[in-house]
């Protein structure tokens, strides 16, 4: 199949359709594929019942699509078993029910471990599990350029670290976590490991085998899905001892009126009504991701983001924010002192270039890099040279503009 960032780029209806816009904000959302909103369709108009409720006909093939669903998600994870796949709405719920759900299983003064780099909602879970249990949260802190510093990995862990939460790629700074070496100093600790995956999967299917974390979060809309869908993955024997996190219906095995027995995992953790037709689309997302060649949609998505610091670089009093050597992912933020990340944004958009300005739901990480708020381009598989050239003479032209 061709690869070239144009013969992406027109499988994709937004972009195909508005062949003017350059889309540099796919951190935040990337666009939907068309076999994502073909399946959505499909499945509306011809499956649609309820889940694992119906036993006519209809409702079977809306059981068979959600079940083939889940298997799609477990290859794209690689993960052991579709039943460790749970559906959400998104990231965020994924990440709210570890916390909650494997959080009921912690005491007073257990401790865990996150990182400044988290996004907001791989932070404000916890902090409220905190304030709520009584569990200690500690911090591991990142370096100059927003790396996870992890020199002193055993003594943040303390002696009842029962959990470290981090994200595999921060969504300012694009700089991927060193995640064999958490979980090699978590396991000595005896420490499970969640990964905040949602910056990770549209570069790619991901391997939690390999990862040898115990949960992977991330949403379907930053991996070409529809919006609404997120995945839980678990380890199967650590979903087995978590108690819900939300109670309702497909969750139970029996309720009487004084009590309800749960069902194994996943139906234990989607009580009520789950995404269906999202979780379609997801999965078709996800096929046609296994179908491309990622090593050299990396090589581009490389080339484009050292095109693009090169480029800032050359900007009078610009400030690039993160590593600038090593591997990261095409995710650029800058500071550009006097002129606020709204307006350079609003400049861009008036010349088709949709890029985010603001704190990016990550201010613990800005004020360590010592911003309140600063601009992101993020690159994804269909971008090219002329979205990074139009950045930059957007830029240019701001600079004159609002200087
Ligand atoms: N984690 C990271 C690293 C993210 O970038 C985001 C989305 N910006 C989230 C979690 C939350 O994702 P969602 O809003 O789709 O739940």
């Amino acid at each position: 199949m061709s690869q070239t960032a144009a013969s992406l780029r027109e499988q994709f209806p937004l972009l195909a359709a508005a062949p003017e816009l350059h889309y540099l904000d796919s951190a935040a959302t990337a666009q939907i594929h068309r076999a994502a909103l073909d399946a959505v369709l499909h499945h509306e108009t011809t499956s649609r019942a309820n889940v694992m409720r119906g036993t006519y006909r209809l409702a079977e093939a809306a059981d068979r699509a959600y079940g083939a669903a889940r298997q799609s998600v477990a290859r794209f994870l690689n993960a052991d078993s579709a039943d460790e796949i749970v559906f959400t709405s998104g990231a965020t719920a994924a990440l709210n029910l570890v916390a909650h759900a494997f959080g009921a299983t912690l005491r007073p003064g257990d401790r865990v471990l996150l990182s400044v780099a988290e996004h907001h909602s791989n932070f404000v879970p916890w902090q409220m599990l905190r304030d709520r249990c009584g569990i200690e949260l500690a911090l591991i802190p990142v370096d100059a350029d927003g790396r996870l510093d992890l020199a002193h990995l055993p003594e943040l862990m303390g002696s009842r670290c029962r959990l470290v939460a981090v994200t595999q790629c921060s969504n300012v700074t694009g700089a991927w976590t060193d995640v064999a070496a958490i979980v090699a100093a978590a396991r000595k600790a005896g420490a499970r490991v969640l990964l905040d995956g949602a910056q990770a999967v549209q570069h790619g299917p991901q391997d939690v085998q390999a990862l040898d974390v115990d949960f992977y979060a991330f949403s379907g809309h930053k991996c070409f899905g529809p919006g609404g869908v997120g995945v839980l993955w678990g380890r199967a024997e650590v979903l087995a001892q978590m108690p819900p996190f939300h109670g309702g219906g497909g969750m139970i095995v029996e309720v009487t009126l004084q009590a309800t027995t749960w069902a194994e995992a996943p139906q234990r953790f989607e009580a009520g009504t789950p995404p269906i037709a999202q979780a379609v689309g997801l999965a078709a997302a996800l096929e046609w991701m296994m179908t491309l060649d990622w090593a050299a949609i990396a090589e581009r998505e490389d080339r484009l983001c050292r095109q693009l610091i090169d480029g800032l670089s050359r900007i009078p009093g610009l400030r690039l924010l993160g590593p600038l050597d090593g591997k990261r992912a095409p995710i650029v933020s800058f500071d550009m002192p006097g002129l606020h990340p709204h307006d350079i944004c609003q400049v861009l958009d008036a010349g088709n270039v949709a890029l985010r300005g603001g704190h990016h739901c990550a201010q613990p990480l800005l004020t360590a890099l010592g911003v309140d708020v600063c601009t992101r381009a993020s690159i994804a598989l269909y971008n090219d040279e002329a979205d990074v050239q139009a950045l930059q003479d957007g830029l240019d032209h701001a600079c004159r503009e609002l200087a």
